[in-house]
């Protein structure tokens, strides 16, 4: 029996990890289940999978939460904050953890569970990118075990030979192929990307997420935190990751091996494949994910990434040339650049130059301690959000 913590387990990828592990009830139990603003879900979820513990961030929704539980006559405990996260990330009585919650706030707790050599389903896609090397030492120094969730890296995860899940050249690899969708504006006229609306942009064509992550999408900024993570999830070079525009997202990535051969993984765009493959690696199990009718796709279509309709991506490969707290500083200027969009503060377009505008303000600097990476981390968000006045 396998005992779960799922930080983030209201947002869209916890919402599915509880899916996949109603379906076995045999395998897992929930240790603990954290929230933020969801708090009636988080109530619900706690009434369906008896978790010992449930953590929100502050006191108010604690003492809201507290009452639901008690309404409902549950066991669980109720707790709140940062280290209350870190907590039940690095709990003796868990043993894997689910890596949910989106941006920078899941840095800390994602990697309480990286150090505590947890098995860690890794979803929180901006905590490698802030913190790529500490967080990969932390990994390797504790034994825990990274398993990607994106479901790209799940679908590179799975085309790399077991064991040897990492790309130096002697393991015969030519190139990671990162697909991506292209998201909801692939062919909208360039000219009319200033009066996108934040319900335009999370209108996801093929996946159904979070908002924050569907605007990454929508400018492939998603995509541009994806090499990074890339990077530092299989060792891979900037120049052995090329990303392909894959509208139909059937194929979720390919590895291109030396021989000529490419391996590709396909399915349907449900994140409860990886989800499944991750939770019970290396054995196979249920997700509730039908498989994919190829005659009904009919077609896969394949074409290269347009630079100037999307400069988030160039962006980012520029930060992972620059190393050092660049990829940091790119993340946070992104968070606050995104939410100023969604608020309706600024435009579609202003996103990629508001983060180019707070790199260039925040040089990239050298790092090695994470109160350094940090402090940039807020250096950015505060240069960011003076652009914004
Ligand atoms: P959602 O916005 O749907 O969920 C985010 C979760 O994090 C919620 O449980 C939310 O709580 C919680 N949360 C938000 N802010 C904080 C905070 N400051 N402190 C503590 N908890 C917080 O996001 P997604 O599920 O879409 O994405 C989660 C992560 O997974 C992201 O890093 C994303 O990039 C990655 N990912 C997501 C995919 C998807 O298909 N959705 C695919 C690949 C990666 P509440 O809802 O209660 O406020
Ligand atoms: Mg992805």
């Amino acid at each position: 029996m396998q005992s779960l913590t799922i930080l983030g387990a209201t947002g869209s990828i916890g919402v599915s990890t509880l899916d996949v592990v109603a379906r076995h009830p045999d395998r897992y139990r929930i240790f603990a289940l954290t929230g933020q603003t969801r708090i009636d879900v988080l109530a619900e979820q706690c009434a369906q999978f008896q978790p010992e513990v449930a953590v929100v961030v502050d006191a108010d929704a604690a003492e809201r939460l507290q009452k639901l539980i008690r309404d409902r006559g549950l066991k669980t405990n109720v707790v709140y904050g940062e280290q209350a996260l870190c907590d039940v990330a690095s709990a003796d009585a868990c043993d894997t953890v689910m890596a949910a919650i989106v941006g920078a706030a899941g840095l800390g707790p994602s990697l309480a569970a990286a150090k505590a050599g947890k098995k860690l389903l890794l979803a929180n896609k901006e905590a490698l990118v802030i913190s790529g090397q500490l967080f990969m030492d932390a990994v390797a120094a504790s034994g825990s075990t990274l398993l990607p969730i994106d479901s790209e890296h799940n679908a590179i995860f799975q085309c790399l030979p077991i064991g040897y899940q990492r790309v130096p050249p002697q393991h015969g690899i030519r190139k990671i192929l990162l697909t991506a969708s292209g998201g909801p504006f692939l062919d909208r006229e360039l000219s009319s990307f200033d009066s996108i609306t934040p319900e335009q942009a999370v209108a996801h064509p093929n996946w159904s997420m979070g908002r924050k992550i569907s605007v990454d999408s929508a400018t492939m900024m998603n995509k541009g935190l994806e090499v990074i993570e890339a990077h530092w999830l299989f060792g891979a070079s900037a120049s052995q990751i090329e990303v392909v525009i894959h509208p139909q997202s059937v194929i979720h990535s390919m590895v291109a091996y030396a021989d000529g051969s490419v391996l590709a993984q396909l399915g349907n765009p449900d994140m409860r494949t990886p989800i499944a493959h991750a939770l019970a690696y290396p054995e196979r199990i249920d997700s509730g994910v039908d498989a994919i009718d190829l005659a009904r796709i009919a077609q896969l279509d394949f074409r290269e990434p347009d630079r100037v309709r999307f400069p988030c991506l160039q962006l980012a490969f520029d930060v992972l040339h620059a190393g050092g707290s660049a990829p940091a500083v790119l993340n946070a200027a992104n968070e606050v650049a995104v939410q100023a969009f969604l608020d309706k503060q600024i435009g579609f377009t202003r996103i990629s130059s508001l983060i180019a505008e707070t790199l260039s303000r925040v040089p990239a600097a050298s790092v090695d301690t994470l109160e350094s990476l940090l402090a940039q981390d807020s250096k950015a968000r505060d240069q960011a959000r003076a652009l914004l006045q």
